[in-house]
Order: structure tokens, then C-alpha cells, then sequence
């Protein structure tokens, strides 16, 4: 099954071509690293994905829906809105940046969404969030607010905070890049925890370690464009462009 399909996406800010035509197809409970320099457009890749970016060309679905069409008279949205709202919903996502909110306890936090945009009623969110608080190995630290807990706590509640949504696909915005060291293991090990568990995810990443353990595929993008999609072995062990073999060098 197709969880994502991205079709010939081009991604303009202003005069600036971010996305130069990416086509990727992600399917159920694969897991993907993307990789790539700086300023190469992983992170508009992922938002694209979930709305947080206009695509100005190309084609998104989720889970066989067309979420958004641009540029081309064949592309269309057929599903009603309602229909695109819930496939969107599918997508869980995690920043680099964490974004809890600062005037709520981790608890707080993760019953938020299941409320408001879900309706769960108080009893159920406290449930739910429990459970995923757990699942994170923070249950004992649901009190706490943000600015009592670690940054590896923090991007774990943030983990949690979008697995209370129930999702099919998790998106991971270099989830450890902001993190100190010794605390980047424990946020490794909640991802690879999911991957056990077969939850489709794309996760834009420098820990290259990580990405050749944990992926079926590695993308690499360059200039707004996928450069090499491949297996890890293949991609780590030999890369066949030399643009890669110079990245990953710099890597070590
Ligand atoms: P990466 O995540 O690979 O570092 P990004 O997707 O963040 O790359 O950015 C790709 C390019 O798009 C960069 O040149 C960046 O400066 C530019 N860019 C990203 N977001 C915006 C924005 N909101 N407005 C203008 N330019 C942007
Ligand atoms: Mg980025």
C-alpha cells in the first residue's frame, strides 16, 4: 500500500526554486532517512507533505487521496474537504525545535490535540496520552513542565504529543540536531522503537549511524532534487555519485 506519493513537486519561494520536480513514493510501515546538505530542501520535502508549504507544481497523495494538485489541468482534488482533512491527519510530525507549549505540563501537551481537533473527551485524552507518555518512558514526568525537562524529555513528549493523534506516518524533521550529545540516544531509541513496531516514517537526519541502522531507504537530495534513493548498504557502503561520497566523508 502507497501511504505517500509525491508526483514531478515543484516548490518556488519567491524567485527561488527550493524543489525542482521531487517524485517519492513511501510505502506502508517503511521507513526513510533523507539525507543531504544544508539548505537542499528536505525540510520544505516534508513540509510540502503536510501543508505547511504550497506545492506550486505536482501532485501530493496520502493514502490514495489527492491532498493537493497544482499547475497541471490533469491534477485534481476529487475528495471533499472533510476527505483531505482526515487523510492529512494520517501525518504525525516532529521538528528539530520541539515546539511545546511553555504554559502546559507534558500531559497538557499530549491531551491537547486529541481534544480539540479529535473531540476526545477529557477521560479518553488523559488515556491516550498517558499511554504514548509511557510509550516514551516519560509516564513519571507527566506533571513537568517544558521548561523542567530535558531537551531529549521535551522531543520526547513532542514524540508523544503526535502519537496521541494515532498516526500512520510519522514525519521527523532532524529530531536530534538540537540536542546535546549525551542526550540524543535516548530520542534514537524512541524512533527505532517505533520502527519495531512498523510505523511508516520519513526522518530527515545527519545521524548517518542511525540512518544506515534503521532505514530501508536513504534519499539523498541535492539542489531540490532526490539525488539517489537506494538501500542503505548500497547508499553508505558504495555511493555511486561522487557528490554523495564527499557529503558522507565529511560526514565522518
Ligand atoms: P534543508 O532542510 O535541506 O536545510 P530547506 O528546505 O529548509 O533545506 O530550505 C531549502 C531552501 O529554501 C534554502 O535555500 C532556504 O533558505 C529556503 N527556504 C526555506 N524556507 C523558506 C521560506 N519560508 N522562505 C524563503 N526561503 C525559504
Ligand atoms: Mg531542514
Amino acid at each position: 500500500m502507497t501511504m505517500i506519493r509525491m508526483s514531478n513537486i515543484h516548490k518556488y519561494f519567491g524567485k527561488l526554486q527550493v524543489l525542482k520536480g521531487v517524485s517519492l513514493e513511501v510505502n506502508k510501515g517503511e521507513i526513510i532517512s533523507i539525507i543531504g546538505p544544508s539548505g537542499s530542501g528536505k525540510s520544505t520535502l516534508l513540509r510540502c507533505m503536510n501543508q505547511l508549504e504550497k506545492i506550486d507544481q505536482g501532485i501530493v497523495e496520502i493514502e490514495g487521496i489527492v491532498v493537493e494538485a497544482a499547475g497541471d489541468k490533469e491534477a485534481k482534488i476529487v475528495a471533499t474537504p472533510q476527505e483531505v482533512k482526515k487523510a492529512y491527519r494520517k501525518m504525525g510530525m516532529v521538528f528539530q525545535s520541539f515546539n511545546l507549549f511553555p504554559h502546559m505540563t507534558a500531559l497538557g501537551n499530549v491531551i491537547e490535540a486529541p481534544m480539540l481537533v479529535n473531540k476526545a473527551s477529557k477521560d479518553d485524552a488523559l488515556k491516550i496520552a498517558e499511554k504514548q507518555l509511557a510509550k516514551v518512558g516519560l509516564l513519571e514526568k507527566k506533571d513537568a513542565f517544558p521548561s523542567k525537562l530535558s531537551g531529549g524529555q521535551k522531543q520526547r513528549v513532542a514524540i508523544a504529543r503526535a502519537l496521541a493523534m494515532n498516526p500512520d506516518i510519522m514525519l521527523f524533521d532532524e529530531p536530534t540536531s538540537a540536542l546535546d550529545p549525551e542526550l540524543i540516544g535516548e530520542v534514537l531509541s524512541v524512533i527505532k522503537n517505533l520502527a519495531q513496531e512498523h510505523m511508516t516514517m520519513l526522518i530527515v537526519t545527519h545521524e548517518m549511524g542511525f540512518a544506515k541502522e534503521i532505514s530501508d531507504r536513504v534519499i539523498f537530495m541535492d539542489d531540490g532534487k532526490i539525488l539517489e534513493d537506494s538501500n542503505p548498504i548500497d547508499f553508505f557502503d558504495s555511493p555511486r555519485h561522487p557528490r554523495i561520497k564527499t557529503f558522507l566523508e565529511k560526514m565522518l
